[in-house]
């Protein structure tokens, strides 16, 4: 994820977000639906802190329902029976729907979990139609396998969809990590029981209307919000689930093989934490760059990414360049209205999150950080969340602010004195999803880059993204990898048929 090049505004969107539906009922078997119990819970947003709407608070009665329809529809084939091609032309419809809503899923995200509309607008939305289109065109091109055996026999290795894959999503890029599961699990002909975030319910459930306009059948792909203790659960807990899409904290990664466990040893596809590092060697070519870009991919929504180069680890000579240029970069990161066009750096998603971030703050200055510049709530006259965009140098890697996943515009800067200390910190994390490493000397960075344990780095850039490679970590960042033609492993399973040839 990273920032857009070129941004499509508007001066109006203040009054356009006033217009805006939110439907926070279920989509169940093609119908907007309320929980089976009639439940519901508030939902604000932290622009403002005023009230979205009710939305359904699903229960595991409600899941039940959305499984046993998504079964039906796999086993009665009314998807997985249609030939790929057929499949990729519904999934084209369905991204150009996106695309064609561009506006009103921007404002709706924006609204919902307070990222900057012109990050909405210009890398939520067209990066969930491309994750639907780029899927959608892989289908038809999959081939099976012919295996090398004898004279009397063929044997086909083919993938087959796995029937019901349950698809639990996080809140700070709602459409992009739900349209990351949704594209190659329903490509490949399964039907989905999507489980968005309790603090971003909305674009998850108007996407999945837009897949029934463009001709997705009804059961297909159901949507039921809830809190994660009780839909979620329920759904990481059915025993008709074949495989779990899980993305989330680690913390709740561990319950999902948990709830493997104890019900039907369903496959479990974990996307984790991270608390990513930014090595930068006195050798970089260009040392001012190496910190501006630290300073934008960690303030980039909000520093809620996954991904976010929260540890940036400066040799010892260049300190005090690469602080006095972080400095200088986030003046232009100042907390503001994400409804104005201009704004890159947003509201925090809640209440509960602004405290943790600044819980984080206090701890950092207790056990000896210094604080750089930031460290406050800003904005609260807004009835919004809002943290100031906050550096803290002096760090060393034992802190908790070096260690814990922060997930706020938070950065930790870590000095080391030389390339062993440098791979030996960076690597001392139970966190491995990506790294980035600055140098001007190919081998430095090549040896580096493979000693890294991380499950992409980049070298001389961050954030460079595309649905082409695949994205996910190793140690307790998980297990599994989204995007890419690689997904599809996630979502198939691979069949042996043998079949006797008379000689
Ligand atoms: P979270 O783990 O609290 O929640 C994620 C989802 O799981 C939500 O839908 C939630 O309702 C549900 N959930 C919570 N408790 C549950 C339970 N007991 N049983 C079943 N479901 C439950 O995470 P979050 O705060 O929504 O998201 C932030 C986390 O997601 C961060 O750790 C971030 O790094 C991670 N993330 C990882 C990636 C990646 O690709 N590796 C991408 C984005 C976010």
């Amino acid at each position: 994820m990273h920032e857009p090049h070129a941004q499509t505004t508007s001066p109006n969107w203040a009054d356009r977000a006033a217009a805006v539906r939110f439907d926070g009922r279920s989509l169940i078997e093609g119908q907007r639906q309320a929980s089976a119990h009639g439940e519901t819970f508030a939902k604000c947003s932290p622009v403002h802190g005023r009230l979205l709407g009710p939305v359904a608070r699903g229960s595991a009665h409600d899941i039940d329902v959305a499984v046993r329809s998504a079964r039906a529809a796999f086993e009665d084939k009314r998807w997985s029976g249609q030939p790929p091609a057929a499949r990729k032309a519904v999934m084209q419809r369905w991204a150009d729907l996106i695309l064609a809503n561009r506006e009103e899923l921007a404002l709706i995200e924006t609204l919902d979990m307070g990222k900057p509309i012109s990050h909405s607008l210009s890398v939520d939305v067209p990066a969930a139609a491309r994750a639907i289109a780029w899927y959608a065109e892989a289908v038809d091109k999959i081939y099976g396998e012919v295996a090398p055996t004898g004279p009397n026999d063929l044997a086909l290795i083919t993938r087959e969809p796995m029937g019901v894959i349950g698809a639990i999503v996080p809140w700070n890029y709602p459409m992009i990590m739900a349209s990351w599961k949704l594209g190659p699990a329903l490509a490949s002909g399964n039907s989905v029981v999507l489980k968005p975030s309790e603090k971003s319910p909305y674009t998850a459930l108007r996407l999945a209307e837009l897949a029934l306009e463009a001709g997705l059948p009804e059961g297909v792909l159901n949507v039921v919000p809830g809190f994660g203790h009780e839909a979620g659960e329920a759904l990481a807990l059915h025993p008709d689930v074949d495989a779990i899409g899980f993305t989330g904290s680690t913390r709740v990664g561990r319950r999902m093989l948990a709830y493997s466990a104890q019900s039907n040893l369903k496959r479990v596809y974990n996307e984790l934490g991270g608390k990513s590092a930014f090595l930068v060697f006195s050798d970089a070519n260009d040392i001012e760059r190496a910190a501006r870009t630290a300073v934008g991919s960690v303030f980039f929504n909000q520093g809620e990414s996954c991904n976010a180069p929260t540890r940036v680890l400066v040799q010892q000579d260049v300190l005090a360049e690469v602080l006095a240029v972080m400095g200088d970069e986030a003046k232009s990161w100042p907390a503001a209205d994400p409804l104005n066009s201009s704004t890159r750096l947003g509201a925090v998603v809640d209440e509960a999150q602004l405290n943790s971030v600044l819980g984080y703050v206090d701890q950092g200055l207790a056990e000896g950080a210094q604080l750089l510049c930031g460290g406050h709530r800003a904005l609260s006259e807004t009835g919004g969340h809002y943290v100031q965009p906050t550096i803290f140098s002096g760090v060393h890697n034992g802190m908790a602010i070096a260690r814990e996943e922060i997930f706020g515009p938070v950065i930790s800067v870590i000095p080391f004195a030389d390339e062993a200390e440098a791979i030996a910190i960076a690597n001392d994390s139970p966190y491995g999803l990506q790294a980035s490493v600055w140098s001007g000397q190919l081998d430095r960075a090549h040896r580096v880059a493979r000693a890294l344990r991380a499950g992409t780095v980049h070298v001389n850039q961050y954030d460079e993204d595309d649905i082409t490679v695949p994205f996910g970590g190793v140690k307790q960042s998980g297990n599994g990898r989204d995007k890419s033609l690689h997904a599809f492993d996630k979502y198939t399973e691979l069949k042996t048929t043998w079949l006797r040839i008379q000689s």
